[in-house]
């Protein structure tokens, strides 16, 4: 069987759930034997073409974020939002409470932290945050999740073996993985 190509991507969030990956400990042998790593944070390749599986971990919050996100579903086959962040905004969506203007605000000057010294960011090259943080299906279509904050090794490397074996994942053997 040849090897699938996997990407695993960081849009908003932590690198929680990239941790959580990296938990699921000697079971990566097995993984590295049925896939090829063509985009990763942990990795350095600057052409993406195309992946049979992407993992994407945290919302969208900015231009960069969305497109980075079209261009990823358009080259990817399955697409799975990897932990709450993707699939339901969760913690960067709390500032959508907040008017990005404020959330900047308190960030950047406001905050005790500043001194009083504190400047807004202005510079072109930033990445331009959305009023918003959204999950990923507000951006793009999804076939799978896995929820949790970080989600569970567990549940991970299920569903990723269950892909990278051409079988359906069960998803209440998911749920299961992840809540006992
Ligand atoms: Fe971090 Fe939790 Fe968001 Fe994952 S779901 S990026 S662990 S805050």
């Amino acid at each position: 069987m040849s090897k699938k190509k996997l990407a695993t991507v960081w849009l908003g969030g932590c690198s929680g759930c990239h941790m959580s990956l990296l938990d699921i400990d000697e079971r990566i042998l097995k993984l590295a034997e049925l896939v090829e790593i063509v985009k990763s944070p942990i990795v350095d390749f600057k052409n993406f073409i195309y992946a049979d599986i992407t993992l994407v971990e945290g919302s969208v919050t900015s231009d960069e974020h969305w497109h980075e996100i079209q261009e990823i579903r358009a080259k990817t086959k399955i697409l799975i939002a990897l932990g709450d962040c993707a699939v339901t905004a969760n913690v960067t969506g709390m500032r959508n409470y907040f008017s990005k203007e404020d959330v900047l605000k308190q960030a950047y000057t406001d905050a005790p932290s500043n001194d009083g010294k504190g400047q807004m960011p202005g510079h072109p090259a930033l990445l331009k945050l959305h009023d918003k943080a959204v999950p990923l299906q507000e951006a793009v279509t999804v076939d799978y999740c896995i929820p949790g904050c970080p989600p569970s090794a567990d549940a991970i490397f299920y569903l990723l073996s269950e892909l990278l074996n051409d079988r359906i994942p069960h998803l209440d053997q998911e749920r299961k993985l992840k809540y006992g």
